[in-house]
């Protein structure tokens, strides 16, 4: 398979930036390199610059994820990425650079990888967590992405290499996408990467992966995941490259000295003294859900009746929830129930198993159940996203768009600026027959993901619908100023 080799020592997937980079090599085949890549990439100034400034990297940064947030490969399930927020922050929260914001996320890439993004953007793919036999693993793998972020390195790189960097990963994502079509072309477009970036060394330095290892294994004691879990994942992911040598975990074949790391690692986890650190429930169980929704439903089933029946599993409790909701994938609700009373059983009450009895009561048929069921469990997990959007969209399909809008407005003020909030907010101003605000509501989601030019073609819409009072007219008018704004200054930057 191909890979992704320059753009990071950890491989981003192929696919997911296959849209950004599609437009990046458009450019770069018409011949205006590098003035074309500036149609996707914000303005990185000028490239005989020494440094890239924080914003820099954060506009980088956002303009991948706007690609990324649009590819069927980002896996956008609240659950999970909830878990790996609250995990990642926990970790980033005692790195000694503060003003650094991060965004977790994850990548539905059965491949073992992770990845940073400049601006703080990390990437997980869920091939690592479910590799991971602790959550220590995984915490070690993703301060490593954390420190190299905090280390300023990505900035490094990216200073040294912006025009390489850009032709680079712009001729390889051709290749990929052309030689679907025409192997000519892909031709073509492998010998303009070889003519258009010689020998462009984008992969970290070994002292930069040593000081990621260093800073990440403080931030992994300081944050009280065991240390050992870096070493012990580097170790298993060498072993599993003995077993599979074509098939090596990605992660690996892009990173250096490997050995030497290892080594590295263990020299410095001597030290420090031994203690057994317990995974938290919501890693065994989200483990389990990213595995039942991932799979075929059926696949999924058979997975975990075996993990149950060899008792070949990291969880009892976590194998029978994943039994549970592919149990409800496949329609077979009496089981679903069942698997569901022996996790109530064996666990303390969570958010997690919580959503899945709400899920499963609303399943059942009984409406009445499950309305109950959300009603209590919102009032015991206020800031739980998976259980607002389920009860709003719960009360959308039973026609109650007044008790959506609520609901919705409600945890607007709690969850924050909150895409998915705004376009059930939408939603239920639709089914109330309010075009002006829904329109405005649907701006605001477009907003929320950088989408400025959709943003205002909503609120045009909004305001010519006829709806709305003289107040409402005037606020929505400021607002599409506000936005016109927005949408100008993201154009400028790319044309510059
Ligand atoms: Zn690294």
């Amino acid at each position: 398979m191909f890979e992704l080799r320059p753009i990071y020592h950890s491989t981003v997937s192929a696919r997911v930036l296959s849209r950004f980079l599609l437009r990046l090599l458009l450019g770069a085949l018409l011949g205006l390199v590098p003035r074309a890549f500036g149609q996707a990439l914000p303005d990185l100034g000028d490239i005989s610059q020494a440094t890239i400034t924080p914003l820099q990297e954060k506009r980088l940064g956002e303009s991948i994820m706007r690609e990324i947030r649009s590819d069927r490969s980002y896996y956008d399930e609240p659950e999970a990425t909830d878990y790996l927020n609250q995990f990642g922050q926990r970790l980033a929260a005692h790195s000694p650079e503060t003003h650094q914001e991060f965004e977790f996320f994850l990548i539905r890439d059965p491949q073992i990888n992770a990845f940073a993004l400049p601006g703080g953007f990390i990437g997980v793919n869920t091939g690592l967590l479910l590799a991971a036999q602790s959550e220590s693993e995984v915490a070690g793998v993703v301060a490593h992405e954390i420190s190299h972020v905090t280390q300023r390195h990505i900035a490094r790189m990216l200073a040294q290499q912006k025009q390489a960097l850009v032709t680079s990963i712009a001729s390889i994502a051709a290749a990929i996408l052309l030689s679907r079509v025409s192997s000519e072309a892909a031709q073509a477009a492998l010998a303009f990467g070889q003519a258009g970036a010689v020998q462009a060394q984008l992969n970290f330095t070994r002292d930069n992966e040593r000081e990621a290892d260093r800073v990440g294994l403080q931030l992994l004691e300081q944050s009280g995941f065991d240390p050992r879990g870096m070493a012990t994942f580097f170790e298993r992911l060498q072993r599993a490259t003995r077993v599979y040598e074509t098939a090596a975990p990605s992660y690996l074949r892009t990173h250096p000295l490997t050995y030497e790391r290892i080594a590295d690692i263990q020299s410095r986890l001597q030290d420090l003294p031994y203690r057994q650190i317990t995974d938290s429930i919501e890693f065994q169980l989200i483990r389990a859900k990213v595995r039942a929704d991932l799979d075929s439903p059926r696949e999924a089933v058979a997975f975990f009746e075996a993990s149950l029946a060899e008792r070949k599993f990291l969880s009892e409790a976590a194998s029978h929830y994943g039994l549970a909701v592919s149990s409800l994938r496949t329609n077979d609700i009496a089981r679903a129930k069942k698997e569901l009373a022996t996790v109530v059983a064996l666990v303390p009450a969570n958010a997690v198993v919580q959503t899945l009895s709400c899920r499963v009561a609303l399943a059942g048929g009984a409406a009445g159940d499950a309305d109950k069921c959300y009603r209590e469990a919102i009032r015991a997990y206020p800031r739980y996203r998976a259980l607002v959007y389920d009860y709003a969209e719960e009360l959308l399909q039973e026609r109650q768009p007044d008790a959506a809008l609520k609901l919705v407005e409600g945890r607007q003020q709690v969850l924050g600026a909150d895409a998915r909030l705004y376009e059930l907010q939408a939603r239920a101003y639709a089914a109330l027959n309010r075009p002006l605000a829904q329109h405005r509501a649907q701006a605001e989601a477009y907003a929320r993901q950088g989408r400025y030019t959709a943003a205002v073609e909503q609120l045009q819409i909004g305001l010519k619908s006829g709806d709305g009072d003289f107040y409402q007219l005037s606020v929505a008018e400021a607002r599409l100023r506000e936005l016109r704004r927005l949408d100008q200054e993201a154009r400028k930057e790319a044309k510059r």
